[in-house]
């Protein structure tokens, strides 16, 4: 028997995986593919971690603790898996994206962050056309993480050591919990194991029927336009930008990669889907109301598409994550309800999870994560 059991291999549950290794416990761990993966939520070339975002609340110890372990990973690795390239996070001041940082937080002296007017972003990025009105804060220290790099490089960690079984393209089928402790079967086996965490991402609720989860999952786009225009040499220093518009929803995009300029939509409305029935082609509407935001807000810079792909958010209802036992089975952790903004946090969010499967007492304040806040 196992000490742990884990479902799902992807952002979270391979740093869990990889924590419990590393604290020298047996893992058997599964994923229905062989991460990273485009079926889920973690693919995709880069994802953003920054701190402006989080400013004020109860994440900011935590995406400090994870930049921390991000580097340490990127130090054991030898992989190059954070970037410095500054982000922006401009929108209406009453907006959605200021929602969770008041701007006098976010942009204290102390923070680092520099608070721009519409001029001032147009005269750093020549590049970008803010409407009038639009509040900036740039956060020059924000980083970009190399997804696939730091997921392989999560695993190998896991996988190098003799007590990880990691079993890749083996879906688990069902679990059950007993006193005697937990199964797991797959289409290939049955599997035994003292305990057990589920990460499923955009699959929990298959996972977890009898809970009903308040779990909305969305399907969002993320484009790759070659770089073009006199712009193209300094678009690459950066920064990546979230930016909330008045009508047409909160859009990002990120330095170019060798893959291209990446952008796509954040929030945007009547995007929710199902796993199971979710479109994965990608149609030319869409890429052109892309297109018309690059045309108005960035004018130039997005030459011929490269490539688009299919993501899934998994969202709560206050985008806050699930991070919690089971409520009717104490051996069980999981994690779900990544929001659009897990990723960044995963080795501090597989340490979390670790903690609670071994009883540790957490190493951070959780309330925010809790199952019962549904009701
Ligand atoms: C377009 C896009 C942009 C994003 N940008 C950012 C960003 O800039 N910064 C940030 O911090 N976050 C970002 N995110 C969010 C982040 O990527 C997700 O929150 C995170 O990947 C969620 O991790 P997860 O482990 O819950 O899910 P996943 O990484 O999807 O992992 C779930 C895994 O479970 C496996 N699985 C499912 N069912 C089973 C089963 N029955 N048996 C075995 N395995 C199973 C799946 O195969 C998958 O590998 C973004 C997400 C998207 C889609």
């Amino acid at each position: 028997m196992h000490d742990f059991a884990v479902i799902g291999l992807g952002a979270i549950g391979g740093a869990t995986a990889a924590e419990l290794v590393r604290r020298g416990h047996s893992v058997v761990g599964f994923d229905r593919y062989t991460p990273p993966h485009t079926m889920g939520s973690a693919h995709s070339d880069t994802r953003m971690i920054r701190e402006a975002w989080y400013r004020g609340s109860p994440y900011m110890p935590l995406v400090r603790d994870a930049w921390r372990r991000w580097a340490d990973l990127e130090r054991t690795s030898g992989r190059t898996l954070l970037r410095t390239a500054g982000a922006l996070m401009m929108g209406p001041e009453d907006g959605r994206v200021f929602a969770g940082t008041p701007l006098r937080d976010a942009a204290r002296p102390d923070t680092g962050d520099i608070l721009l007017s519409v001029g001032e972003v147009v005269e750093r990025f020549p590049w970008l056309r803010p409407d009038p009105g639009t509040v900036t804060i740039y956060e020059p220290g924000a980083a970009v993480l190399s997804l696939e790099a730091c997921l392989e490089a999560t695993l190998e960690a896991a996988e190098g050591a003799e007590v990880a079984d990691l079993r890749f393209d083996e879906p688990a089928i069902e679990w059950s919990a007993s006193a005697s402790g937990i199964r797991v079967r797959t289409e290939r086996g049955e599997y035994r194991a003292r305990r057990l965490a589920i990460a499923a991402g955009a699959w929990t609720p298959q996972l977890l029927p009898g809970l009903s989860l308040p779990l909305e999952v969305e399907r969002t786009v993320q484009y790759w336009f070659e770089p073009a225009g006199a712009h193209s040499g300094v678009l690459a220093e950066g920064p990546a930008w979230v930016w909330e518009l008045e009508r047409e929803g909160t859009w990002y995009g990120f330095p170019p990669s060798a893959r291209g300029l990446k952008a796509g939509m954040h929030f945007q409305a009547g995007r929710g889907t199902d796993v199971e029935r979710v479109d994965r082609e990608v149609g030319a509407p869409e890429t052109e109301d892309l297109r018309r935001l690059f045309a108005r807000y960035a004018p130039g810079v997005a030459g011929a598409l490269a490539h688009a792909s299919v993501c899934l958010y998994t969202n709560t209802p206050d985008e806050d994550f699930i991070l919690d036992r089971h409520p009717e089975h104490s051996r069980v952790a999981i994690f779900a309800g990544g929001s659009g903004h897990a990723f960044k946090f995963a080795p501090t969010l597989g340490s979390l999870m670790a903690d609670l499967l071994t009883d540790e007492p957490p190493s951070r304040d959780l309330p925010r994560f809790s199952i019962d806040r549904f009701g």
